[in-house]
């Protein structure tokens, strides 16, 4: 028997088919159509008698293999690419919602998650319970009888709270609903969703899978059953597929992820653990550090703690945004898993749209900061944000 290939191979080879030309990379099959070599065999293609592609909004063999890729790297049967990580998570959601239902959520999820489940399904007759998801009990609690559904991320933006997967997989199948879960902060290869009995996953490929800062990008992975349908169902007529050139350009930045994740873990790891030293930090919010509610987590749910981090600086939002403003090495923008380190201020940025009450709710405190540990030098990043500390001041 072949050994099984460890993830870091997988996500160099999986999914890989022998090209025609020997090429050894993928080619980007930059086409909207396929030709047909008769009118017999364009109806066959239409009537499903026949394999081949049609049309890419409908397929494309650069797109499958992503897909694919995906499928494996996740241990789901099947994988569709989308246009962004909002287009994936909109489309896992719409396959298994329609007017009348109820899903529960967790209170904190990505914000544009947030618009799309309190502002534009509503628009549509589905109703919404928001939960603390730390609290299982009050999860189970919120399902009424016509609830379908439950959604989380985690670790979830920006204090990198963990919720309990297999718990909440099991609270899904006592009570015959779907689950899904964001898997973004993440990626398979810190934490596979669906190995805890979760059916759905979602990413925003944008950020880790890609790496590379360049593709706006969503994957969603599940069942056949449940991936047919979300491509059949929504992703045709609703029309959010993934362009060839993207799924390309993911699939160059998958090679390197194993060894990206690494560099990343590691160094917000020197990091976290520098700022909870220093004097001029209130609190850091990083699962791998014992103070934090994730930690209990680490090599039960989730491999590593990944690579972003937040903390309160002593002081208010003056200091924030001086601190922010004197560094030089982190860019100041609002993604993450790029190779350059990022930083964000929640209050004023990811969670500017929040009433002064959710932000206090959230705890998204006016020092708060959000970043995104890059590959750099691990020493030169520490530098920068010694220096930013006495220039900031
Ligand atoms: C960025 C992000 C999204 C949205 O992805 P886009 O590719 O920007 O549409 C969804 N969930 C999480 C956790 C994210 O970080």
């Amino acid at each position: 028997m072949q050994k099984k290939w460890d993830l870091a191979t997988l996500a160099i080879h999986g999914g890989h088919k022998k090209e025609q030309f020997g090429a050894l990379v993928t080619p980007l099959y930059q086409s909207a159509t396929f030709v047909f070599d008769n009118a017999q065999q364009g109806g066959a293609r239409f009537a499903g008698e026949e394999p081949g592609y049609i049309y890419t909004r409908l397929g494309n063999p650069t797109t499958d293999e992503l897909e694919r890729k995906m499928a494996l790297l996740e241990g789901a049967e099947s994988a569709a690419a989308c246009a962004s990580g909002m287009a994936a998570v909109s489309a896992a959601l719409m396959t298994h919602l329609k007017a009348g239902d109820h899903l529960v959520a967790s209170n904190v999820v990505y914000g544009c998650t947030f618009a799309l489940l309190n502002t534009q399904l509503t628009r549509f007759g589905i109703d919404v319970s928001f939960v603390d998801f730390t609290d299982t009990l009050a999860v189970e609690a919120a399902v009424q009888p016509n609830t379908k559904l439950v959604f989380c991320e985690t670790p979830v933006n920006p204090h990198l709270e963990v919720y309990d997967l297999r718990a909440i997989a099991d609270i899904a199948k006592r009570n015959g609903l779907v689950s899904i879960v964001d898997n973004t902060f993440m990626t398979p290869l810190l934490q596979q969703p669906l190995s805890m009995g979760i059916d759905m996953v979602v990413h925003s490929a944008t950020k880790y899978l890609n790496g590379h800062g360049d593709v706006i990008a969503g994957i969603v992975c599940g069942s056949k059953e449940h991936i047919d349908g979300l491509k059949h169902d929504i992703l045709k007529d609703f029309g959010g597929v993934m362009s060839p050139h993207d799924a390309w350009l993911i699939l160059r930045g998958l090679k390197t992820l194993d060894v990206r994740l690494t560099r990343h873990c590691d160094s917000a790891e020197i990091i976290a653990n520098f700022l909870e030293n220093h004097p001029q930090i209130s609190q850091v919010f990083y699962p791998g550090l014992k103070s934090h509610q994730g930690h209990v987590y680490l090599g039960k749910q989730m491999k590593r703690a990944g690579g972003v981090v937040a903390f309160e600086l002593n002081g208010d939002m003056k200091t924030a945004i001086n601190f922010v403003n004197a560094l030089s090495l982190f860019t100041i923008a609002v993604s993450l898993g790029d190779a350059e380190s990022l930083v964000q201020h929640p209050a004023s940025m990811t969670h500017s749209a929040y009433s002064p009450e959710a932000k206090e709710e959230a705890g998204i405190t006016d020092n708060l900061l959000r970043i995104s540990v890059g590959l750099e030098n691990v020493e030169d990043l520490i530098a920068d944000i010694e220096q930013a500390f006495i220039k900031g001041n």
